[in-house]
């Protein structure tokens, strides 16, 4: 077996980082996937834990908003050379923690250093009060202002330690907002690595803090107390937090689960459409929110992909490596190989069959199993229509584009699309068909996510209020119309009647209505 790299005091000394209230705590073990071997112990925050990270989080918060646009993107710039520097610690942590292959576990530090570049560059352009035209042309000077939420709270998960434990984050605190962060315990240890960095960078005191301890008690609190709510997940709770900040009514922002389908077209070089695609499936071990779950391949070439897709499959390097020799790593839990081995078998026992993969490995570390393939899969079956969130794919002939496009839709999920094809315009064309919140064409996820400008999230059930883009960083202030009225009232003046300033006003809005550079 792997043996774990570094020093084993670090996951006290990140322990000890968490802002915690007076007393004893209990503490959560966090167990590594590569052997199960223990990597530390967290402490669990309580309610009144958590009420003291808001206290203190509102108050740094206000001083933190007098910052200036440039002040604050300095913090950034400075934490994405860091990380950049510092990246082989963030990278031995993501995987200890997550059981990703290295490879994969590489993307979340490029992603972040992106996150914290495009923010920092962009947040004053963004943030910048707007001159709107006012209810009176010349007469009302209005302007528009972003105004921060106070205190935004998020909830993310395990599969991205890095990127989703703090890249939002980063959005919102480049908006003027402190934040406070509740990762899931199988992900703490990186986000505590990740905001001891950020105080290196120059982040103050009490902007930032990470609460640790699991969703029911930790996570509640936060939802229960925070101004604006960012929860990264499953729907089943996505739901419930939905529900509470409808109570609360604060804005909440929602990134769910997905079932994604890839299209591969008759005229699409499958030689090169193979490799792309089993990344597209495997990355993360598929428990990526964006990964594909579902292949639809027009019937023409459905024989042929199918081979070279197993072949390739087949081929793929599964195991423990602190370096860049394996393709495939470890699921993360227990819980979550054991919900891909009970969507293998049910499958099986109801006909699928099982092209390549299938079983757990044992012999490679406690939570590997093998990237599968299936075929004959039918409704009926659990992996037809549920989120597996493992390296399970069901591959099915489709007679041809219209087919594939309405069969990608059958799902309450819309988060994420592949298509791949010789004909890019027509990819594109058929992209916009498709009810997801991004689609790659040639290319399985990772095209989307990295145009960092534009807006991704779910459509459907998928989610609410995309990350990236602009909106990526509005959705964490709320707007502030400002007008000032000049000469004249809105209302009947210097002695006109109603009626006069009705008739006054209609005649106005006739003259607008052919002058589109002033209404
Ligand atoms: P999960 O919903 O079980 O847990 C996510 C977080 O919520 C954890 O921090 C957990 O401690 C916390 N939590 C659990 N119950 C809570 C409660 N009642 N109140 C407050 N917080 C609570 O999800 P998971 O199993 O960690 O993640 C897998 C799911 O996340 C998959 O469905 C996946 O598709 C989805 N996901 C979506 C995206 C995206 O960007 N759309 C990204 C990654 C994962």
């Amino acid at each position: 077996m792997v043996s774990l790299p570094g020093d084993s005091e670090l996951f006290e000394v990140l322990a000890k980082t968490v802002a915690i209230g007076p007393g004893a705590h209990d503490r959560v073990e966090v167990r590594t996937p590569f052997t199960g071997a223990v990597l530390g112990a967290l402490p669990a925050a309580r309610a009144e834990d958590v009420e003291l990270a808001v206290r203190l989080a509102r108050a740094a918060q206000a001083r933190w908003a007098e910052r200036t646009s440039g002040e604050r993107a300095g913090i950034f710039l400075r934490f994405h050379d860091l990380l950049l520097r510092r990246q082989e610690e963030a990278l031995d942590l993501i995987q200890m923690e997550s059981g990703k292959a290295r490879g994969h576990a590489s993307e979340e530090i490029l992603d972040t250093a992106i996150v914290a570049r495009y923010y920092a560059r962009r947040a004053g352009r963004f943030l910048r009060p707007r001159r709107r035209k006012g209810a009176l042309p010349l007469l009302t000077y209005t302007r528009e202002f972003r105004v921060p939420f106070g205190v935004v709270g998020f909830i993310t998960p395990w599969n991205f330690p890095l990127t989703l434990g703090i890249t939002d984050a980063i959005a919102a605190l480049l908006a003027g907002n402190a934040a406070i962060v509740k990762p899931d315990p199988q992900a703490s240890f990186t986000v505590l690595w990740a905001a001891k960095l950020l105080r290196e960078a120059g982040l103050p005191e009490g902007v930032l803090s990470i609460v640790t301890g699991d969703g029911a008690v930790t996570g509640q609190a936060l939802v229960d107390r925070a101004d604006y709510i960012t929860f990264t997940g499953s729907n089943r709770v996505g739901r419930t937090i939905a529900a509470r900040a409808g109570e609360r009514l604060t804005g909440c922002a929602l990134e769910l689960g997905g079932k994604n389908p890839l299209l591969v077209l008759r005229d699409a070089d499958l030689s090169k459409a193979v490799e792309g695609i089993a990344r597209a499936c495997f990355v993360g071990a598929g428990q990526v929110c964006v990964s594909t779950e579902r292949i639809y391949v027009e019937q023409p070439v459905f024989g042929q992909f199918l081979d070279a897709f197993a072949a390739r499959t087949r081929r793929l390097a599964l195991g423990a490596a602190f370096d860049y020799s394996m393709e495939v790593g470890s699921l993360t839990t227990a819980a979550q190989i054991a919900r891909v081995e009970e969507h293998v078998r049910d499958a099986v026992e109801k006909g699928a069959r099982v092209v390549t993969g299938g079983r757990r490995r044992t012999d490679l570390g406690p939570l590997f199993f093998e990237p599968t393939v299936l075929t004959g899969v039918r409704e009926g079956m659990r992996v037809f229509t549920e989120e597996t969130f493992g390296p399970v794919v069901s591959v099915y002939p489709v007679a041809d584009e219209t087919e594939a496009i309405e069969r990608a839709n059958a799902t309450d999920f819309g988060l994420s699309a592949s298509i791949w094809t010789g004909n890019a315009r027509k990819g594109a064309r058929i992209a916009r068909a498709i009810r997801a919140g991004s689609v790659n064409v040639n290319e399985g996820y990772s095209a989307a996510w990295g145009s960092i400008d534009s807006p991704i999230g779910g459509m459907k059930e998928s989610g609410l209020r995309p990350r990236h883009g602009a909106e990526g960083m509005l959705k964490f202030t709320e707007s502030q119309t400002i007008a000032v009225q000049r000469l004249v009232p809105i209302a009947p003046s210097f002695g006109m009647s109603q009626a006069f300033f009705v008739r006054l006003m209609t005649r106005l809005l006739r003259i607008l209505r052919w002058t589109p550079w002033l209404g």
